[in-house]
């Protein structure tokens, strides 16, 4: 166990843990999900975590997620894997304050992430402990983002990247891949069919697959956007937090970072009501959370511009929706001509070119605040997930 001698980072991963049966998995060796048959569930890599690590560890560390690698899994300093991911800005809504109100809106601006997405933190963590774990081929169903970051993260770490990807998606999701070394496969199809062939190719082919949830990682890369809320907020959360959700990463993520920053003591036991914002095409948890449902149903009504929410059925619906009761939070859909507009008077007002995902939550914030669900006073935090760059070809001008 790596958690009987000290890690060379500091890392104070024990184990991974399955959070509906309780099994453990050792973290050094390659996981997947839990090996318990009749459970399958996600694994939560645990921590020895405890209130005598002082937040002063952070003073003169990179800005980038690294900063928190005694809550990261990598053992070795050789292995991470980095581009400077991470550590990305708190920007205040500036010129749409006639719709805010007494609000206090931000965004977390993830666009300038190494590939231009969010999806960076999660590869940058899943691709180090690869390497760690001595990994040669690691593949991956994608909506877009997740690809291109997985072709760039496993370039910088020699390691070989197989990605599918649905046809429709627009085409500089595929030549980023193709640039980076990736082999690309474009199929027929959406996520979930992508899905089902790696799962199948890769028993054959003998490939390490990075499927959104059914491998441990990515999720503590993702978990890192909790802890520089936290930081950067200076240790007060914000009172409402809207994520753009497609298989959850994000928002499972941050619910585990405020988790473990409340077991360090690094902030209290107040939590943000986390919101799932969906496609109006994609739309399950939406539909399941407001039905008072425990697992969601497959949904998937086709094409939107918003690729990265193209996820019919999220691996972890539970978790997602354990995640929105916990926090009394809520779940709405969008449609991609509200999201269009909201590209649009995101960039003509505040100088943002932000992913239709991102957008999405603006007209989600307009709503909850129409509807006094967001109430005068609180402080709102919008994750826009990607840059608007690489989606322009979906964009009406
Ligand atoms: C992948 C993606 C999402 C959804 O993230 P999940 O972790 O799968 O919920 C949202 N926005 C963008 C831009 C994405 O690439
Ligand atoms: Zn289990």
């Amino acid at each position: 166990m790596i958690s009987d001698t000290e890690t060379e980072t500091g890392s104070l991963i024990i184990n991974l843990t399955c959070p509906e049966c309780g099994t453990i998995h050792s973290a050094a060796v390659v996981n997947t999900v839990c090996i318990n048959e009749a459970c399958r569930s996600t694994l939560f890599a645990k921590y020895n975590l405890s209130d005598n690590i002082d937040k002063s560890i952070l003073i003169g560390r990179p800005a980038t997620m690294w900063r928190y690698k005694e809550f990261l899994p990598i053992a070795e300093e050789k292995n991470i894997v980095t581009l400077g991911e991470g550590f990305t800005p708190i920007i205040p809504i500036e010129n749409l304050k006639q719709f805010i109100g007494d609000n206090e809106v931000f965004w977390k601006d993830e666009s300038g992430n190494p590939t231009g997405s969010f999806k960076a933190r999660g590869i940058s963590a899943a691709v180090s402990k690869a390497k760690e774990l001595g990994i040669d081929t690691i593949a991956t169903p994608t909506a877009g983002n997740a690809g291109g970051a997985l072709a760039a993260y496993a370039a910088r770490a020699g390691i070989k990247a197989v990605v599918y990807m649905p046809k429709q998606t627009p085409q500089v999701f595929k030549d980023e891949c193709r640039l980076y070394g990736a082999e690309l496969v474009e199929i027929d199809g959406n996520i979930s069919d992508c899905g089902r062939l790696v799962n199948e190719l890769a028993e054959i082919n003998g490939w390490f697959q990075v499927s959104t949830l059914k491998e441990p990682y990515r999720l503590e890369g993702k978990k890192t956007m909790g802890y520089e809320i936290a930081e950067q907020f200076n240790w007060q959360l914000p009172d409402v937090i809207l994520y753009p959700t497609g298989g959850g990463t994000g928002l499972i993520g941050m619910w585990k970072a405020f988790d473990e920053l409340e077991q360090l003591g690094w902030i209290g036991s107040k939590r943000p009501r986390m919101v799932a914002v969906q496609s109006e095409s994609c739309n399950g948890i939406v539909s399941a959370f407001n039905a008072g449902k425990h697992v969601s149903e497959f949904a998937d009504g086709g094409f939107t511009i918003a690729n990265g929410l193209r996820v019919p059925k999220p691996y972890a619906d539970k978790v997602i929706l354990r995640v929105l009761r916990e926090t009394n939070g809520a779940a709405i859909t969008i449609g991609d001509q509200e999201m269009n507009a909201a590209v649009k008077e995101i960039a003509r007002h505040e100088g943002m070119l932000v992913a239709p995902e991102g957008a999405a939550l603006w007209q989600a914030y307009k709503k909850l605040k129409a509807t006094q669900w967001i109430k005068p006073g609180e402080k709102v935090l919008m994750i826009n997930t990607g840059s608007g760059y690489k989606y322009l070809e979906n964009i009406e001008l």
